[in-house]
């Protein structure tokens, strides 16, 4: 047994300034240190004849040494040492700068293996910098090395190394994890091989066994996880049938807009689901900006005329008092009667309101958190809407589902969610998609910048302000850090616009930090047209509605994941003007410009999202922890698609027969979920 909660710091190679470098990269305990994957491998163990070399390759050679080290001193006491090695089919120049310790390193006539890159010039061949292993050694070839992610001061040998001592006292004594029923059935590695070749695997046939192994449990733990909470409403009981003389087509009628197409067919599909007899349980995706409301206040008409309550979360209270001018704008003229609730109010308005919802005069309850409230009660709550999903967890929606005896629940959102990801998170739920705009929207345009126009974007600022409208300015960081030296804060960068570049307008700033009432004070401003330049962290991704905006500028654009800058940008073109996009970025790496790229050339925010997986795979995805699920380690819901779907049959099985997990073949899987479940899931 060993014991994998013990800090890293006893792994032999780990000293004190390791130690902090390792925490960086989440590493501190034992466990975290084996369990902290490779992103690549080099294969370095199939040596290559030298005249089967290519230019630009890394390659492995398998030589004698030909010649002495040759040393060329330069200015500055610069050194290029050659040696010439050769092979049954020709020759090759190793050069190395300034390592003059090689100098001695290598006997003519003796076997060496070489790693490298290959260069190739008017038929000369060279190896640069490679590293090396004498014959019947290998330890910097002959095998498949590991490449780790980013490692900050750490360097890869170093990384290595330590993964490798701390390999050493685990390996034959971990626990296996997964019951064997499974192992056999679905043909997985045991831990203690898996966690070997993953590090180290001898060939990449033992490295595709060992990575299933991992792929299949990552996602069997939140499959297990996630199936507990939803096993909770019983999918074949008995719902609401809603009455069929309850007309959407009453207020469709009356609307000073005529609906999209998608809009319509997303309805016809409520509508069915809301008549049948089984609980409705759908989530409606939709763009920002294309007309989510409106389907739910629809919904909420005909629920009412069937003497049904509605419960329409929203995440924040600007939000919901959004919600409430909208639902009320159309509905009172249908005698359907919304209320708001949130948190923070007077005990006696709060009392009156409940009151109120407990005798049914209250047709339609709008609000944030304070819905979940226990005391909160509906007389018959018919249907829930949960708006913008993200932003609430899976326990959240089962607890205001509760209030009401199996109502429909409409869950909408404006994240696109790739569909692999849409399969985990929500299983069980039948997905309407709104895939069009309402006509007549501005595009708006998006401009990818360099840093270096910082000046001319504050012009441009300013001469929108100047025609009256106003401008968001989104920073990574709220304070100054010493970690991100680069990155922009929020308190920063509006303390300068306050006082040297913005002087005669007025500048605020919003942040999660804040109190909550403060942030919705702000917010309200901004609406009321009080506030000209908003500088804030992302709190204002969601669909918050102020149409005057028509600036977006988002500082560190590099920082942030494609889907939330598309969310970002979504908060202008809301109005009747033409807006901007302006991403100011850094760093010129080919992922970089290609994703700033994508957000130029496209404004469909299911692309955006697709692509942004494919980019930076589901690791980076979940690192913005929208979905309030873990990242996944190793994962990778692009790839393992295939794997996924094997999970989730399994799953279904398990929750037939063992929902709880109580039977014995499946304790291992009890404590899998347990673990992980507690620490990492926040839902
Ligand atoms: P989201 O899907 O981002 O929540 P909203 O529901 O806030 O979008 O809709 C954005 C705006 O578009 C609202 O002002 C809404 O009244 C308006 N809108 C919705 N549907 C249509 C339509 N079919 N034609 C014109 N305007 C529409
Ligand atoms: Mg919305």
């Amino acid at each position: 047994m060993v014991d994998l909660k013990q800090s890293v710091q006893y792994v032999k190679g780990v000293g004190p300034n390791n130690l902090p470098l390792l925490q960086k990269l989440g590493i501190e305990t034992l466990g975290d240190l084996i369990t902290f994957f490779p992103r690549n491998y080099e294969d370095r163990s199939k040596p290559k004849k030298i005249d089967e070399l290519v230019d630009g390759e890394e390659a492995l050679i398998d030589v004698i040494c030909a010649s002495n080290m040759n040393e060329t001193r330069f200015v500055r006491n610069k050194v290029i040492l050659k040696m010439l090695v050769r092979d049954d089919t020709g020759d090759c120049v190793l050069t190395w700068f300034n390592q003059t310790y090689l100098k001695n390193k290598f006997k003519v006539g003796e076997r060496y293996q070489f790693y490298g890159k290959v260069n190739i010039k008017y038929g000369r061949i060279e190896m640069s910098k490679p590293v090396y292993d004498k014959e019947g050694i290998n330890k910097n070839t002959g095998k498949i090395i590991p490449i780790y992610p980013l490692t900050y001061n750490l360097s890869q040998n170093k990384l290595r190394g330590i993964i490798e001592n701390g390999l050493k006292l685990v390996l034959g004594k971990l626990d296996e994890t997964i019951p064997e029923y499974i192992l056999k059935q679905y043909n997985l590695e045991d831990i203690n091989k898996a966690t070997m070749q993953i590090h180290f695997p001898n060939n990449f046939e033992d490295y595709s066994k060992a990575r299933r192994r991992f792929v299949f449990e990552e996602l069997l733990t939140v499959q297990l996880a996630l199936s507990s909470l939803k096993s909770r409403y019983d999918k074949d009981m008995d719902g609401i049938e809603f009455n069929k003389e309850a007309k959407m087509s009453d207020v469709i009628n009356e609307l000073p807009f005529k609906l999209t197409k998608a809009q319509l067919k997303v309805l016809e599909e409520i509508d069915n689901d809301m008549e049948n007899s089984k609980p409705m349980n759908r989530l409606l995706q939709g763009d920002v900006g294309s007309g989510k409301t409106i389907v739910s206040i629809i919904a909420a008409y005909k629920a009412a005329k069937s003497g049904y309550q509605s419960a329409i979360m929203a995440p924040t209270a600007i939000l919901a008092e959004q919600h409430m001018e909208e639902f009320n704008k159309v509905l009172s003229k249908f005698g359907v009667k919304c209320e708001i609730l949130l948190g923070g109010m007077r005990v006696k308005q709060r009392r009156e309101i409940l009151e109120k919802l407990k005798n049914g005069e209250i047709d339609v309850l709008i609000g944030t958190h304070a819905l979940i409230v226990e005391d909160v009660e509906f007389k018959n709550l018919g249907l829930v809407v949960t708006d913008e999903q993200h932003r609430f967890g899976v326990r959240q929606r089962a607890n205001i589902v509760a209030k009401g005896t199996n109502p429909d629940v409409l869950v909408m959102t404006a994240t696109p969610i790739p569909r692999t990801l849409a399969l985990i998170l929500y299983g069980d739920l039948d997905i309407s998609i709104i895939d069009e705009l309402p006509p007549n929207r501005k595009k708006i345009e998006t401009y990818p910048v360099m840093k270096n126009m910082e000046k001319r974007i504050e012009e441009f600022i300013r001469s929108n302000v100047a025609k009256g409208r106003q401008a968001y300015v989104v920073c990574p960081l709220v304070e100054e850090s010493e970690d991100f030296d680069n990155f922009k804060s929020v308190t920063e960068l509006a303390e300068k616009y306050k006082n040297d570049i913005f002087p005669e307008y007025r500048v605020e700033y919003l942040h999660g930090k804040m109190k909550q009432k403060e942030k919705d004070q702000i917010m309200q401003e901004f609406k009321d047209g009080e506030i000209q330049i908003l500088v804030s962290t992302t709190v204002i991704e969601v669909g918050v509605n102020v149409p005057n905006a028509n600036i977006m500028v988002v500082q560190n654009a590099e920082h942030f994941g494609l889907a939330q800058l598309h969310q970002l940008r979504g908060r202008v073109g809301r109005g009747e003007y033409q807006s901007y996009c302006i991403l100011i970025y850094e760093g010129n790496s080919k992922t970089t410009r290609e994703r700033m790229k994508i957000m130029k050339e496209s404004d469909n925010g299911f692309v955006v999202a697709e692509k942004d997986l494919e980019l930076r795979g589901s690791g980076e995805f979940f690192g913005t922890r929208q979905h309030g699920l873990p990242e996944f380690k190793i994962a990778n819901l692009f790839e393992d698609v295939s794997i996924l779907k094997e999970v989730q049959e399994l799953a279904g099985k398990i929750e037939k027969a063992d929902p709880r997990l109580q039977k014995k073949e499946n304790s291992r899987l009890y404590k899998m979920v347990e673990e992980k479940f507690d620490e990492r899931i926040n839902i």
